[in-house]
C-alpha cells in the first residue's frame, strides 16, 4: 500500500497517510489540528529532481559518447 504525503492547509503540517491506489484525501484529517483540508504532496524524489540541479547528461561535456553526430 503506497504511502502519500499530505499537507494540511490549515496548519501546514505535512503528514504521511497510507492510501489505496486511486484514493483521494477524502476522509482523512490532520492529526495535528483535525482539519480535513489536506493537499497531496509530490513524492520526495520528484521534488528533488524538479529542483535546481539537473543530472548530468550521460555523455557529459567531456565527449564520452564519441562522435554521435554525423
Ligand atoms: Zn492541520
Amino acid at each position: 500500500m503506497p504511502l502519500y504525503e499530505f499537507r494540511c492547509e490549515a496548519c501546514g503540517q505535512v503528514q504521511e497517510f497510507l492510501l489505496r491506489l486511486g484514493d483521494g484525501p477524502d476522509g482523512l484529517a490532520c492529526r495535528r489540528c483535525g482539519a480535513a483540508r489536506l493537499t497531496k504532496q509530490f513524492s520526495t524524489f520528484a521534488t528533488v529532481s524538479g529542483s535546481s540541479a539537473l543530472p548530468a547528461a550521460p555523455c557529459g561535456a567531456s565527449g564520452g559518447c564519441g562522435s554521435g553526430f554525423s
